[in-house]
């Protein structure tokens, strides 16, 4: 009868066999419970008879006390001083003639600091839902890797841990549907009085939440959509305060920040104390509603077909089919009703969705406690918090990492931005008045904090465009190789449609080689193979591929390298992601196109000895420090007794001993200077994305731009199998063979101040812009 799961339940069962069913939430991470310094665990005594009134109120408190004792439990020991002390019930707010509160998780996967769930509880509701819907849109249409799925999956799980700790009878409810067709049936089912949740200012999200607004305010719902959670500032009132325009440098970010609050978030608020119960499991029940709206169990795994209502840009088809390698049969997650399996609202789990838990490589563990565990190990740190500077830390670091690694904690809620922001000011405060030195803005945490809150905001005010070439106004047009396809809609309105054209099949084969980590630029390689694995590369590191990609070698289109980190990162961002994939290729932000990052010289400063490399591109593990970021320039004989020749372009992966790693794709120097050339001229003929001779494909004759032959291919997603891989003509090979010059380092990166100047006006421009980071890159190095 006992329902046990993970490992503090298996110890509990040691000892209570038969009556303790676990309070905690089975996979609870006894590790990630300690870093967030939680002492107490609350078990629900399971009474033989289900039915009996006490199998709902009664607890038992185990005392965790210290880290040898979680230790223990882990080993299915309990600790000594377990005791067995029925207690009262736990802390659930008194039920209220309140109203009946649906809370709806999304952006905000935490308890503390949560604006949103604050103000819900404030209506003093007499039953709240909290919801998480899990969304096809999400599932099938943004590339997401199997590190960011057990990434989102380990916070759902956390965030509903703590909500059972809060009041027995709650947890996260996850129904499996489309929010647009799903949300209304369940105001009506429910009979909610109120909707509540996180404001999005994400394009997709806009879309979403002005349906099911329209959808609510039809049944006379009310809905509260809470602003500023998610970013510092609320970025529609930072619009607004930058005059109704996109924030495009850092000064008018701040500028219009001062305007709010002075500069400075509220302060965060508290962890709520207790929760109002959820409805009876009688009326949470959804069997009806499956038959009713015709979703859910014996309606198929056509999630995408059956539910998602179409917004324009949505592609057709499954974009992380290649994830799902436990074959399609295995892709149970919508099959299995709206409720999960048992009817349990659970958090579904990677084999649900088809996705084997093997291929889960990251490191990094989501969830808020595990989240503000590293954001106290760092508040912990003051000297750290206090000196932090942007461009000192370095790239090559890994085991720790030189930054926080908090970005997937902002990205899925898991730690409060606002939370972030403060507790960093604290120590800063504190050691002004102990008189020791601080680092400024922007390079400081802080500053880091309002990048973020810059993109957000200018994304919030384009919107869709913001994350394309086509259709967007901000993002210089550069005839770029690889660009998307596009669909326009019934407002005439411009949609990438999930293809891309391969006008040169030269640079299809330097953007597969840049993909998948066989470049022949050992740091190139490196980063792009810890970024698969790993779901995370450091921001400069992320500068280096990114540029490479695009204006410093490739010349391939920006949106090809922003689909790629879309899939990969576990902290992807539509806003920071397309606003640094603009400001490294030169399309919007920056305009210093004749700064290029230097795939040999750059990481030499950071990591002579090539640590970072041999770590990601173990093939040269032991070559000598001299050839570890050029190895093609070793003598062959050496290559030989360092076990690794060089040859080829990767396919090849060697044998036993002698492994392979492939020649330099082409000739750094050359390459580079085509890339400013081109760039050059693109500036010189100054068209922005919503140009109409960019929409209409005139841009074609202005550049000479000759396509003739070209295939038009399905955008890449997926482990380099999403497009067929091609075998190049000669030429092409013999291309491929050249060899790197050397290169004279980089650096200075400054911020473009945007308005619709023409090119020459750009260039003026430059002087006396304000410095950023990336500036001092080569200037300020730490260690
Ligand atoms: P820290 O240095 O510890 O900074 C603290 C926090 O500040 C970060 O967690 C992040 O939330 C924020 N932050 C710092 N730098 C930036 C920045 N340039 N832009 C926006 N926020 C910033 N960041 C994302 O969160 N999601 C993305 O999809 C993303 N894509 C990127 C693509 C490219 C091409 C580049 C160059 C950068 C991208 N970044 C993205 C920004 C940045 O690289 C990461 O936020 C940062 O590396 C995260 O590591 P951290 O948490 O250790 O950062």
């Amino acid at each position: 009868m006992v329902y046990v799961g993970g490992k503090i339940c298996r110890a509990v069962k040691a000892v209570c066999a038969g009556y303790v069913e676990h309070h905690v939430p089975s996979d609870l991470d006894p590790f990630a419970a300690l870093n967030a310094q939680i002492s107490k665990l609350k078990f629900k005594l399971k009474c033989p008879d289900l039915d009996h009134p006490q199998a709902r109120r009664d607890y038992f408190v185990i005392d965790i006390g210290s880290a040898e004792e979680w230790g223990k439990l882990g080993r299915y020991t309990l600790p000594a001083k377990f005791k067995k002390t029925p207690v009262s019930a736990p802390a659930a707010a008194p039920s209220s003639s309140g109203p009946r509160v649906l809370y709806w998780f999304r952006t905000d996967l935490r308890l503390h600091d949560s604006p949103a769930l604050a103000h819900a509880l404030s209506l003093n509701p007499s039953h709240l839902v909290p919801l998480w819907t899990w969304d096809p849109h999400y599932v099938y249409r943004q590339r997401v890797s199997a590190n960011r799925w057990a990434f989102l999956v380990a916070c759902m799980r956390d965030v509903s841990s703590s909500l059972t700790a809060l009041n027995g009878r709650q947890k996260l409810h996850v129904v499996r549907a489309a929010p647009g067709q799903v949300i209304g049936p369940l105001l009506k089912r429910w009979k909610i009085d109120v909707l509540v949740f996180e404001r999005d200012t994400d394009a997709y999200a806009r879309m979403r939440d002005a349906e099911v607004t329209r959808v609510a305010g039809e049944l006379g719902v009310r809905v509260v959509s809470v602003p500023a959670g998610r970013t510092l500032f609320d970025s529609d009132e930072v619009v607004r305060q930058n005059g109704g325009r996109p924030t495009m440098s850092m000064s008018q970010l701040v500028k219009a920040t001062e305007k709010i609050g002075d500069g400075k978030p509220a302060r965060p608020l508290d962890t709520p104390k207790s929760l109002p119960d959820p409805l009876d499991e009688g009326e949470m029940d959804l069997s009806d509603l499956e038959r009713e709206i015709g979703i859910g169990v014996g309606h198929g795994t056509g999630a995408i077909s059956d539910q998602e209502p179409k917004f324009a840009g949505a592609g057709d088809g499954d974009l992380n089919a290649v994830q799902r390698t436990l074959g399609s049969d295995k892709d149970v997650q919508f099959s299995v009703g709206l409720m999960g399996p048992q009817k349990s609202f659970g958090v579904p789990t990677l084999e649900e969705m088809g996705i084997d838990p093997k291929t889960v490589t990251t490191p990094h563990v989501g969830g808020e406690s595990a989240g503000l565990a590293v954001l106290q190990k760092y508040i912990d740190n003051e000297e750290y918090v206090g000196t932090f500077e942007k461009p000192a830390t370095a790239p090559t670091d890994f085991e720790p990492q030189a930054t926080t690694l908090l970005s997937p904690h902002m990205h899925f809620g898991s730690v409060s931005v606002r939370k972030f922001w403060w507790d960093v000011q604290d120590v800063l405060e504190k050691r002004r008045k102990e008189k020791k030195h601080n680092s400024i803005e922007p390079v400081n945490l802080p500053g880091q904090l309002l990048f973020r809150d810059m993109y957000f905001a200018a994304h919030a005010k384009i919107g869709v465009p913001f994350g394309q070439a086509v259709g967007n106004p901000v993002a210089r047009f550069i005839p770029w190789h690889l660009q998307s396809n596009y669909a326009i809609d019934e407002e005439g309105k411009y949609h990438s449609d999930g293809t891309y054209t391969v006008d040169d099949p030269q640079a299809e084969e330097y953007f597969r080689r840049w993909k998948e980590g066989r470049t022949g630029f050992p740091w190139i390689d490196a980063l792009m193979r810890q970024l698969k694995q790993e779901g995370w590369i450091h921001h400069l590191g992320r500068h280096a591929v990114a540029c490479f990609l695009t204006r410093g070698g490739c010349y391939v289109s920006w949106e090809r390298g922003a689909e790629v980190f879309e899939e990969w990162l576990i902290d992807h961002e539509v806003a920071c992601n397309a606003g640094n994939w603009m400001w490294l290729s030169c399309t919007a932000f920056f305009s210093q196109f004749y700064r290029c990052y230097s795939p040999t010289a750059f990481p030499k400063k950071w990591d002579p000895e090539g640590t970072f490399v041999r770590r990601y591109v173990p093939e040269l593990e032991r070559f000598d420090k001299r050839y570890i970021y050029e190895p093609h320039k070793a003598p062959i004989a050496d290559q030989k007794s360092w076990g690794c020749v060089i040859k080829g372009d990767g396919i090849e992966k060697g044998n036993g001993e002698m492994k392979v790693y492939p020649k330099p794709m082409f000739d750094f120097n050359e390459r580079r200077q085509f890339c400013i050339d081109k760039v050059k001229e693109a500036y010189r003929v100054g068209l922005y994305g919503d140009d109409k001779r960019v929409k209409s494909g005139e841009w074609k004759k202005l550049f000479s731009y000759d396509d003739r032959g070209a295939q038009r291919k399905e955008e890449a997603n997926g482990v380099f199998g999403g497009v067929k891989r091609r075998k190049w003509d000669e030429q092409d090979s013999e291309e491929r063979d050249l060899h790197l010059g050397e290169e004279d380092g980089n650096g200075g990166e400054r911020e473009e101040r945007h308005e619709h100047k023409d090119a020459k006006e750009q260039d003026r421009g430059k002087k006396g812009q304000q410095k950023t980071l990336d500036a001092m890159i080569t200037r300020k190095k730490r260690k």
